[in-house]
């Protein structure tokens, strides 16, 4: 499954919605390509949350 990680560019939240819930700013799309190994991990957790 794949999911749609976002993530907010004024508080550096990562989030699954389009905005974010800390700050209502939009979220943009966070590529796999960007992510450091540390961020992968980050990604799996926030799966596992929103599953
Ligand atoms: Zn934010």
């Amino acid at each position: 499954m794949r999911f749609q990680l976002r993530k907010c560019l004024k508080c550096n939240h990562y989030s699954l919605k389009e905005k974010c819930p800390l700050c209502n700013e939009e979220t943009i799309s966070a590529h796999p390509a960007k992510f450091s190994p540390d961020d992968k991990y980050m990604r799996y957790r926030l799966a596992e949350r929103y599953n």
